[in-house]
């Protein structure tokens, strides 16, 4: 009997896709992939650590893991910690939870097997977090993905020194792969029926490898990697150039939807947060955007309650909600992460005020997503359907090239369908449609895409 592996992934899209990569790796090793936890021989939580409180709510999770497996069992799965909190914390995670049997870093996927031998056979918890900043998982396998989208990483690490944000010291200085990796590896995809990739990087829009930077990567990977959509996230405000701009417009692939996060309307806010633009500027981008696409779907991150942060600058991020109006966002009350420059800032915020501020900006967003929503009603789109509702699964869920999101009747529809449809009602965060005609399959891979 081969040895079973079930991984809990937390946080944002690169962890996905890391976990993929950690599930290939494992497969490889001869594990076997187990969907129940408590069944599993080893279980692996990636962690997040952008929020606080992530390291209780883990320890929490693989400690209720560990004491329910025990007597399904009758004997110990080995437990093991991924991701940002396991390299941000290292040894200190083994001081807290003495069931832990392994740490393992954002850089030290490729030894898990093993690590994951040397665990088993040793008292105590095996911690490595040895930082490579040269790794980029060149070459090693993936879980392949289950739909018809999928994640393909092209950077990984980040050189900005946000002063909130620990992921510089969990993923390590910024490397981007090689276009030809990419563009073979998005090819692969389109193979196995992805019809839309995201591109990930941490700030993924200063891509840069050689002389090849991200909007001509953007137009390789249309011209070469056989998808009808591409997407990219998280772009930094400050590498939204022209050219950037230009190749969204003029690239039939490149979906008009931007996740470009703010996290605050106040120009002071953001020289504490050290994010190296100005409200000025960003709304000149977000002019320019709309200029060249304006049908363009825009989104954000907000932060709320950042060390310092006046009545003043809270208006002035309302003010930039009501001005730019985007169609959703993130919103977050501020939590010091240890390690960071804001952590040791003095003039803290009360939890009430930014719980306030929070409540505030979310109803004013909120407002503003529905009218938006609400101006969608009557107008045409296409939908890439992605698979069933999960509210409703006799109706169908995709999204429009803005990355809308829409349910629509599933009669005769299957995933990878692009449907022209009809949007005919509007809720907070999701449109309905009417499909216009029955889709046409297209000739990419096996996928009707
Ligand atoms: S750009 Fe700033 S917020 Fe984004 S990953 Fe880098 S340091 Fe963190």
């Amino acid at each position: 009997m081969p040895r079973t592996f079930h991984i809990e992934t937390y946080g944002c899209q690169m962890n996905v896709l890391d976990s993929d990569v950690v599930g290939g790796i494992l497969e490889r090793a001869g594990y076997a992939p187990a969907s129940d936890p408590l069944s599993a021989d080893v279980v692996l939580l990636n962690t997040c650590a952008v929020r606080g409180g992530a390291e209780t709510r883990v320890l929490n999770r693989l400690e209720a893991i560990h004491g329910e497996s025990r007597k399904r069992r009758g004997s110990e799965a080995l437990l093991g910690l991924m991701g940002c909190v396991a390299q941000a914390q290292g040894e200190e995670l083994v001081a807290r939870a003495p069931f832990l049997d392994l740490v393992v870093g954002t850089d030290r996927y490729s030894e898990l097997p093993r690590l994951l031998e040397e665990a088993l056979h040793r008292p105590g918890a095996l911690v490595d977090t040895t930082p490579d900043p040269e790794m980029t998982y060149e070459g090693e396998p993936r879980v392949e993905p289950r739909g018809v989208t999928g994640f393909v990483s092209v950077a990984r690490g980040c050189d900005m020194s946000c002063t909130f944000c620990i992921v510089p010291r969990t993923r390590g200085p910024e490397r981007s792969r090689r276009p030809d990796d990419v563009i073979r590896e998005v090819r692969r995809l389109a193979g196995r029926g992805v019809c839309e990739v995201t591109l990930l990087g941490q700030k993924v829009n200063a891509y840069r490898n050689g002389d090849v930077r991200f909007a001509e990567l953007l137009r390789s990977v249309a011209q070469g990697g056989g998808v009808d959509r591409i997407r990219f996230t998280s772009p930094h405000p400050l590498w939204v150039s022209d050219d950037l701009i230009r190749t969204m417009k003029e690239t039939p692939q490149v979906c008009p939807g931007l996740h470009l996060p703010l996290q605050s309307g106040s120009e002071s806010v953001l020289k504490r947060m050290k994010r190296g633009y100005s409200p000025s500027r960003f709304l000149n981008s977000v002019a320019d955007l709309r200029a060249s696409m304006p049908e363009i779907g825009l989104t954000t991150d907000i932060i709320v309650g950042f060390p310092g942060e006046t009545d003043a600058d809270h208006e002035a991020t309302l003010e930039m909600l009501r001005e730019i109006r985007f169609d959703s966002a993130f919103m977050f009350a501020y939590s010091p992460r240890p390690g960071t420059a804001a952590a040791e800032m003095s003039d803290t915020v009360s939890a009430e005020a930014a719980q306030a501020r929070l409540r505030e900006v979310i109803d004013t967003q909120e407002k503003i997503g529905r009218q938006r929503n609400r101006a969608q009603i009557g107008r045409g789109s296409t939908v890439l359907i992605e698979g069933p509702s999960k509210k409703r699964p006799d109706e169908m869920f995709g999204r429009t090239p803005e990355n809308r999101s829409v349910v629509l009747p599933g009669d005769g529809l299957e995933a990878g369908s692009v449907v022209d449809v009809r949007i005919v009602d509007a809720y907070a965060h999701t449109l309905r449609a009417e499909p216009l005609a029955h889709p046409a399959p297209t000739s990419i891979g096996d996928a009707p895409c």
